[in-house]
């Protein structure tokens, strides 16, 4: 299968300050790949540096040190020209769907005039089109809403309609940023399910931003790739089945053990580990050591100086945390 995105050795570092410049390490390091039809959920607190990636991915952001390549091109070789014809097949859906549509369009032309500038067709045909690419996420019938403007829409409808808008340019892939974290609990799923069906029936990459572990578990389990980060680093990644059955890292132990159970009873009954500290210290360039340490139960002296690197445990499953790769340790 085509390679769509690789991200390379990126890390970002945001700088502040005038005179006394302060510098924070956001991303350390990172190595992805997503090749045509995959499914890919990056999941992590907020501040961890996810959307940060999903933006560079994206292009909407540059890295700081490291090379994203889009279909094999390094895309910070790329002349404009070349960028502005390759964007189209990488698409980027926003966090809030309302802020990202256009208040004074109507939906059909939401979703119309990004169609008539990439597939230069009009009439019947764009009339056609429209109407094909909002049933394919599910605003139905399509002629009901084309006279209505996006505040008619649900926030479950709004995300529907940045996606079908998404759509119009025939991506390769789509990269959506917390897609379901403005939305009604009740919609979530669906909104999955659509990322789902886009992937199964067009064979377009997925890549997802979320913070809810029990989505990042629907949209991975049965098929896809899961990357959890802590403090800008992907600290454990695999297959979906292997790192929700079979979690490692410590910081994966407890996101899985600490998300919501819908049965009382056994929310009740469970033991959630805690924590030497809640806290996330900033990292800098110069800082040394597991991002994990100051929280981290499990943590020996290596740790506080040595930054481990994601090896694999299995097929298809890799750990960055020194106790489980070298093994010395039962956690
Ligand atoms: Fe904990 Fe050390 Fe593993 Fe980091 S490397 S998660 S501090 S045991």
């Amino acid at each position: 299968m085509q390679q769509v995105i690789k991200v390379s050795h990126v890390s970002k570092v945001f700088s502040r300050g005038y005179f006394k410049k302060h510098h924070k390490l956001v991303l350390d390091d990172i190595d992805l790949e997503v090749s045509e039809g995959d499914r890919l959920v990056i999941v992590g607190e907020s501040g961890m540096g996810k959307t940060t990636l999903a933006r560079i991915m994206a292009a909407l952001e540059s890295p700081s040190q490291g090379k994203v390549l889009w279909f094999g091109e390094n895309i910070s070789s790329m002349n404009k020209g070349e960028k502005k014809l390759l964007r189209g097949k990488v698409q980027y859906v926003h966090q809030d769907p309302y802020s990202s549509l256009h208040p004074a369009k109507t939906i059909f032309r939401t979703v119309a005039d990004p169609l008539k500038n990439a597939q230069k067709i009009k009439g019947k045909e764009l009339r056609q089109k429209v109407k094909e690419l909002m049933e394919k996420v599910g605003l139905t019938p399509a002629e009901y809403f084309f006279n209505k403007y996006p505040h008619h829409l649900s926030g479950g409808g709004r995300q529907r309609l940045a996606i079908a808008r998404a759509l119009t340019t025939d991506p390769r892939v789509i990269i959506a940023d917390e897609p379901i974290s403005m939305i009604d609990m009740s919609l979530r799923a669906a909104i999955i399910k659509l990322f789902k069906d886009l992937n199964d029936l067009y064979n377009i990459a997925v890549v997802l931003v979320l913070h809810d572990i029990g989505a990042a578990k629907y949209f991975t389990y049965e098929k896809g790739e899961v990357a959890i980060i802590y403090g800008g680093k992907i600290v454990e990644m695999g297959e979906g089945a292997k790192v929700f059955d079979n979690p490692l890292h410590p910081y994966t132990k407890v996101l899985i053990s600490s998300s919501p159970i819908a049965d009382p009873q056994i929310a009740r009954n469970r033991v959630v580990e805690q924590l030497r500290s809640y806290e996330v210290p900033e990292r800098t360039p110069q800082s040394k050591g597991c991002p994990f340490v100051h929280a981290c139960n499990y943590y020996v002296e290596r740790c506080m100086e040595q930054n481990p690197c994601l090896e694999a445990v299995e097929d298809n499953h890799w750990v960055a945390c020194h106790l489980l790769v070298n093994k010395d340790v039962d956690i």
